[in-house]
């Protein structure tokens, strides 16, 4: 059932705003001082310079005390926002976060930068728990994670009924929504719980996923009292977006040469069913790769070895289906592989996104061909099958999945900047990307992959193009030969396969073009299935009784087959150029776009695309020329010799420790380390991710290793 939305906007549905009081407070001494604690804060315990988008003014709201919620993709630092808070604020900072197998890790990091920080959940017996409690009653501990279900418990109530709690912060909050991907209906619990607190602390919440009708469902399900809400750029320059159309039988084969040729490096590998996992690992393991298996079929023990083999690095890769991952903090993950299409966009990027989460080069490859998307289909319609649902509702839900997942295909078909595909899919303002992608494809406009005849995936298929029917000058063949022959410049972001790949392409701008005029000849009120009927002129009874012979456009596309049709009509709907309504009997419209089509100078044009010519090598060599975010300032060359040394050592810490290697410091420390070399306390505190408490555990033994190496 649909949950009920409030009436009044989210403070203007905004991307990134400073609400206006923090514009006022900003001369109030009290706040400037709160800024300084904050800025101190996030050098001394995390050793970093500066806040990234979005973060200072999040911090700066819990600190005057509102509510927030934050809106930003993994990776981008939204732990930071409720963690230096958390530090600062007289009371105890409750974290609801869903998986407990990840609070340990979570806990871990957190004490060994300084901060005291516990969980309490199901893995602890009840006299645990009560010393954990007894401490945070204390004002031992700052930060106490627990999983939602504990809410409910009456040990957790009365606790939280004597304690000063300061914040609460709900972690993946739209977990808290029917419409998010990882709907929990504990979750449906927290506003009670805060409600029921004899005074209201602030409240925070923090999600990757986007959609507006999710950030609805959690300002109004967590009633957050006039919240701040940030909604920071969705863009990850640091990852490298890339597509691959392969054949089901060799994509096993095309994963396992990846893994090998980067088997210093950590992955994900993602496949749409548990037997998929199995195969994949087993393939992998006959190969000599220590990959580890992981799916909701296994027992809960297997699930957490498997978890804490990858964590800890002792296998290097995964391979899951999506029941792996959400909230993993392990920061060095260098590649996330798809082994099928995901069912959206949201899925795909919150998977492909947790690649490099330490802000260093990441790779994201999407393996896909045509049966995935009539497994999805399927899949799809067999999901819609909820007996809890009436007839109506249930179409309804199936045609937002439709969309969501044509959307997905419009990914893969695309040879638009794939970050620029992405940024616009999140309605993402603040990214130059789109524009620069408009731009450089100047004159030859948009280009999708073509699908509808290249089902080999390997060389545009000519033939099957002129059978189509495209007429006169056949564009398709120059365009064929003249991208053959000149391959494409980089352009765009640079770092995506669409920017950096050769294309072949095929003409669609006539079907473009009577596509939107048929949209237009029947007055934007029918759906996809009736302007591909009449643009092919059909005859169906249907068609002729409502006396759609008689428009304009009517059989215009008479030669061109149904398949090619529905793709261009797809893919203008993902380019913007005509939108589809929702509801039961959705209907196409014109886009933001579609005044383009009319140009005499639009083209469009379906593409395919070849290999891309720049990709290879190690992941972390991917970004060639490529400038990440303000806060990664390693573009110039690390030693790798010397890296692999820190990283030896790393992994030797970790282990008398019993930590995952990445909390004792991410890559991205190691490779500013190789950078510094750092020879003094002073000059150990100046490596990006070292703090005081870092510097005091580890200083020692790091600095002798640089020591040991430089001579
Ligand atoms: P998210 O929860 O949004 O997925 P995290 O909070 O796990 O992201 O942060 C991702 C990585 O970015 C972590 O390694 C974190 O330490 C680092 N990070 C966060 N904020 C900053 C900052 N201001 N400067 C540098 N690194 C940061």
């Amino acid at each position: 059932m649909a949950p009920s939305y409030p009436t009044e906007s989210l403070a203007a549905e905004p991307r990134h705003i400073e609400s206006p009081c923090a514009q006022s407070r900003e001369t109030r001494p009290d706040h400037a001082a709160a800024q300084q604690a904050a800025l101190e804060a996030l050098h001394r315990y995390f050793g970093y310079d500066s806040f990234r988008t979005g973060q200072a003014g999040l911090v700066d709201a819990i600190l005057a005390g509102r509510d927030v919620l934050g809106v930003m993709p993994t990776g981008a630092g939204k732990s930071i926002c409720y963690q230096i808070p958390a530090t600062l604020l007289p009371g105890l900072t409750i974290v609801i976060s869903p998986l407990i197998s990840l609070m340990r890790d979570q806990v871990d990091a957190l004490n060994d930068l300084g901060i005291p920080a516990a969980y309490i959940n199901t893995t602890q017996g009840m006299d645990e728990q009560g010393m954990v409690l007894a401490q945070a009653a204390r004002g031992d501990v700052k930060l106490l994670y627990v999983a939602p279900e504990r809410l409910e418990t009456e040990r957790m109530r009365s606790f939280a009924a004597r304690v000063r709690i300061s914040l609460i912060t709900v972690d993946e909050a739209h977990c808290v929504s029917q419409w998010g991907q990882d709907f929990r209906s504990s979750y449906l619990g927290i506003g009670e719980f805060i409600a029921a607190l004899p005074s209201r602390p602030t409240v925070a919440a923090f999600t990757a996923t986007a959609t507006q009708r999710v950030r609805h469902d959690i300002v109004a399900l967590l009633n957050l009292q006039h919240p701040q809400v940030t909604v920071t750029g969705f863009d990850r320059p640091n990852l490298f977006f890339d597509i691959l159309r392969k054949p089901t039988n060799a994509k096993n084969v095309w994963i396992a040469n990846y893994v090998i040729d980067h088997a210093d490096e950590s992955g994900i590998v993602y496949c749409a069913t548990r037997k998929e996992t199995e195969a994949l690992a087993g393939l992998l393991a006959e190969r000599g790769v220590s990959a580890v298996a992981y799916h909701g079929g296994m027992s809960a023990q297997n699930r957490n070895d498997a978890q804490r083999a990858f964590v800890t690095d002792a296998a290097p890769v995964v391979v899951a289906t999506n029941a792996f991952g959400m909230g993993i903090d392990k920061s060095n993950v260098r590649y996330v592989i798809h082994h099928n299409m995901p069912e959206s966009i949201e899925a795909y990027y919150q998977e492909a996104g947790r690649a490099g989460r330490d802000g260093e080069p990441g790779r994201c490859t999407l393996l896909w061909n045509d049966s995935d998307i009539v497994t999805r289909r399927r899949l799809l319609d067999m999901d819609s099958q909820n007996d809890r649902m009436s007839e109506d509702e249930r179409e309804v839900v199936r045609l937002s999945k439709r969309r969501l997942l044509d959307a997905m295909i419009g990914y893969c078909r695309t040879t638009e900047c794939l970050h620029a595909y992405m940024t616009r899919y999140f309605a993402d303002p603040t990214s130059g990307a789109i524009a620069d992608a408009v731009t450089a494809t100047g004159k030859t406009g948009l280009r999708a992959v073509d699908v509808a005849n290249n089902a080999a995936g390997t060389a545009a298929d000519e033939s099957g193009v002129m059978k189509s029917g495209l007429r006169d000058s056949d564009p398709v063949k120059q365009s064929v030969a003249g991208a053959s022959a000149t391959p494409a410049k980089p352009r765009g972001c640079g770092n995506c396969a669409n920017c950096l790949s050769t294309f072949a392409t095929i003409d669609v701008t006539d079907i473009a073009r009577s596509i939107s005029r048929c949209v237009h000849d029947l007055n934007q009120n029918f759906g996809m299935g009736k302007i591909v009927a009449v643009l092919r002129g059909s005859k169906t009874q249907d068609l002729l009784a409502r006396h759609l012979d008689a428009c304009p456009s009517y059989g215009a596309l008479d030669q061109v087959p149904q398949a090619r049709v529905r793709d261009v009509l797809n893919q203008m709907t993902t380019d913007g150029f005509l939108t589809v309504s929702e509801g039961r009997l959705p209907v196409v419209h014109f886009g933001p776009r579609a005044a383009v089509t009319a140009g005499s100078d639009f083209h469009y044009e379906i593409k395919r695309i070849e290999r891309p010519a720049a990709v290879g090598g190690r992941t972390g060599q991917l970004r060639s020329g490529h400038t990440l975010g303000s806060d990664a300032s390693m573009d110039t060359e690390v030693d790798e010799p010397l890296f692999e040394r820190l990283r030896v050592l790393r992994r030797d810490i970790a282990r008398e420790i019993g930590k995952p290697p990445y909390i004792v410091f991410s890559d991205k420390t190691l490779r500013d380390m190789t950078r510094i070399r750092p020879m003094t306390n002073a000059q150990f505190l100046a490596v990006n991710g070292v703090g005081e408490n870092k510097l005091n555990l580890y200083g020692k033994r790091f600095m002798e290793a640089i020591r040991s190496f430089n001579a």
